[in-house]
């Protein structure tokens, strides 16, 4: 249910004319917005940068009716402000911005934070996509988008990010294989295994997903995020590393036309 306060917001919100962008200024306390009063810590807070007040509008409208908290503001600096006063789950960051864009939002988030990004751009480029990720950016949305496939990609960036960290310290075991997330460590009979980053959460997926079948586009999602244009031959250039330095310890088994399965032994 909407509060009092959300629906003050929305009323305010539609009786106002498009405002211009204002870079530097104080986000208006109308653009600010929450479903059920105090945030629970089920609730996930979606921070929106977004100059444009329709897509901005649009976007805050369908991540509330999914039962996320929303806060939009329509500048990166206002956007900088923001992740520091309240808990943000993920941005939702358009690159396009008066002031500073939003690489450079980006650039400054990841300075201090590994909350996930998910960048709104109106150019559809490569080397635009490409830039986001490298500055850490978690997912890429072009312009013209649905709103129902934003929050799709919000769910599967958060379903990821929040699935890394595990409750305890308990161990992934299978066979002589040991795997401890918060350490970033696994062992093979003891031994410290070296793996890079992308190998550990390979091996990771399959420890917690043992005995079932896993299809490459699963694995893209969980270990990656992406979707590469590269496919899913990233998947198997992996799977083969791992393998290799699993050295027969454990069986990860190639389901022809399908993806992979970790053999219980
Ligand atoms: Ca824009």
């Amino acid at each position: 249910m909407v509060t009092a306060t959300a629906d003050h917001g929305r009323v305010r919100l539609d009786t106002m004319p498009e405002p211009a962008a204002r870079p530097g200024v104080r986000p208006d306390r109308a653009l600010v917005s929450r479903i059920g009063g105090a945030v629970s810590r089920t609730t996930a807070t979606i921070l929106i940068v977004e100059d444009e007040f329709n897509i901005g509008k649009l976007v805050r409208t369908y991540l509330e009716r999914d039962g996320y908290a929303a806060v939009w503001v329509r500048n990166g600096e206002d956007g900088l402000v923001e992740l520091d006063r309240h808990p943000v789950d993920l941005i939702v960051l358009d690159v396009g911005l008066p002031g500073i864009d939003g690489f450079e939002v980006c650039r400054r988030v990841r300075a201090s934070s590994s909350v996930p990004v998910i960048m709104l751009t109106a150019r559809d480029e490569e080397t635009d996509r490409v830039v986001g990720l490298e500055l850490g950016a978690d997912d890429y949305v072009p312009k013209p988008f649905s709103p129902r496939e934003l929050v799709a990609r919000v769910k599967a960036v958060l379903r990821r990010t929040q699935s890394r960290p595990l409750p305890s310290a308990e161990a992934l075991v299978c066979g002589p294989v040991e795997l401890r997330r918060d350490a970033r460590e696994a062992s093979r009979a003891g031994v410290a295994l070296d793996l890079t980053m992308k190998e550990f959460d390979l091996l990771a997926c399959f420890l917690e997903n043992a005995g079932l079948a896993l299809t490459r586009e699963r694995l893209l999602e969980q270990v990656w995020g992406l979707e590469f244009p590269g496919g899913t031959r990233t998947v198997d250039q992996h799977v083969a590393q791992l393998r290799a330095k699993l050295g027969g310890a454990l069986t990860i088994e190639t389901l022809r036309g399908i993806g992979y399965k970790l053999v219980k032994p």
